[in-house]
C-alpha cells in the first residue's frame, strides 16, 4: 500500500442532544452527551487507515486532555502521529454540537488547528517530497494549504484537495491541486462560473454518487443504494479512500469507483469515524 500524508484538523465533537433550544439568557436540561472525534483532516486520516493505507498525519492538538485523547486515537486507528506536536496554553479544537429532533448548531472554535502555520509545514517538507498522496482541507490556516501545495509541486506529490468548509480560494490555490474534491454546495460557490479547474473537479453528490472529466469526457459512477443511517462523515470517508486507492497506484475511475463505494458503507452507521469501512468490507461489497 502507498503513503498518504494528511495535513488538517483534529478536532473533539462534543454533542448534546435536546428537546429544544434555550432561549437568550436560559438554562435547560439536555436528553444526552458524548465526546467523538471529529475534524475533517483526522477523519480522512482514519478513513485511509482503516483502507490499508500508511497515514501519516500532520497537524496540532492542545495541551489539555483531548489532545491526548484525540492523538492517543489516530495512533489505535494505525496512524502515523509523530507529525502531531501539541500546542502550549491552547485549547484542542473544538466542535460544540447541539442537536435536536428539528435542527442543529453548532461553533466550531479552531484552538490549535491554528497553530498549523507555515513555519509548522516547513519543518515536514521531507515527509511531503516521500508521499505519494497527500490530502488537505480547509479547517487550517490558508497560507499553511497554501505552502503544503507549493513544497509538493516541487517534489511532484499529487495532491487531493477537499474544498471544505468552501470559501472563496485564490487561482494560486486551486491550479496547484491535482484533484479538487467539492460536494455539490462547494462546487456552486467555488466554480459555477468557470469552466478553467473542469479536469481536476471530482464532484461528489451525496446519494446520486459521483462526476468528473476526464481526457475531455465527462464521467459517472452512479451511488450505491443502501441502508441510510447518518451522512456525517460520507465525504470525508470518500476522500480518504481516494488518497488511499490513489497512493496505491490504482487509476482515477478505480480509486473513485472504491471510494464511492467506501462512503456509501458509512452512511450505514452513527457517527462520523465509526462507520468507515476497512479494505475488505469495500472489496466484499464491490464483488
Ligand atoms: P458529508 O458532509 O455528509 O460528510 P459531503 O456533503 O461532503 O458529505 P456528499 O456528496 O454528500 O459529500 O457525499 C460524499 C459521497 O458519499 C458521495 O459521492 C457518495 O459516494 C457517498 N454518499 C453520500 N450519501 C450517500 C447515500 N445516501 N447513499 C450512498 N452513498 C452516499
Amino acid at each position: 500500500m502507498g503513503n498518504v500524508t494528511i495535513v488538517g484538523s483534529i478536532n473533539m465533537d462534543m454533542v448534546t442532544s435536546t428537546a429544544v433550544f434555550p432561549k437568550q439568557g436560559e438554562t435547560i436540561k439536555g436528553e444526552r452527551f458524548v465526546t467523538m472525534p471529529g475534524g475533517k483532516g483526522a477523519n480522512q486520516a482514519v478513513a485511509a487507515a482503516r483502507l490499508g493505507a500508511s497515514v501519516r498525519m500532520i497537524g496540532r492538538v492542545g495541551d489539555d486532555p483531548f489532545g491526548k485523547i484525540l492523538t492517543d486515537g489516530l495512533a489505535n486507528e494505525g496512524v502515523n502521529v509523530s507529525n502531531v506536536e501539541p500546542v502550549t496554553d491552547c485549547s484542542s479544537g473544538i466542535a460544540s454540537i447541539i442537536l435536536s429532533d428539528q435542527d442543529n448548531r453548532i461553533i466550531i472554535t479552531p484552538g490549535a488547528n491554528d497553530e498549523v502555520t507555515v513555519d509548522y509545514i516547513n519543518q515536514f517538507e521531507q515527509v511531503l517530497a516521500e508521499s505519494d498522496v497527500v490530502l488537505l482541507q480547509l479547517e487550517i490556516p490558508l497560507d499553511a494549504v497554501e505552502r503544503t501545495l507549493v513544497i509538493c509541486q516541487k517534489h511532484r506529490t499529487k495532491v487531493i484537495l477537499n474544498p471544505a468548509p468552501a470559501y472563496p480560494l485564490p487561482d494560486t490555490v486551486l491550479s496547484m491541486a491535482d484533484y479538487i474534491t467539492p460536494n455539490e454546495t462547494e462546487y456552486e460557490l467555488l466554480f459555477k462560473d468557470s469552466n478553467e479547474y473542469q479536469e481536476k473537479i471530482i464532484l461528489t453528490e451525496g446519494e446520486a454518487g459521483v462526476s468528473w472529466h476526464e481526457a475531455g469526457k465527462q464521467k459517472r459512477v452512479a451511488g450505491h443504494s443502501v441502508q441510510l443511517v447518518d451522512t456525517t462523515g460520507a465525504g470525508d470517508t470518500f476522500n480518504g479512500a481516494l488518497a488511499a486507492s490513489l497512493s496505491n497506484g490504482e487509476s482515477l475511475e478505480e480509486s473513485i469507483v472504491f471510494a464511492n463505494a467506501a462512503a456509501a458503507l458509512s452512511v450505514q452507521s452513527l457517527g462520523a469515524q465509526s462507520g468507515m469501512p476497512t479494505r475488505e468490507e469495500v472489496q466484499e461489497h464491490l464483488s
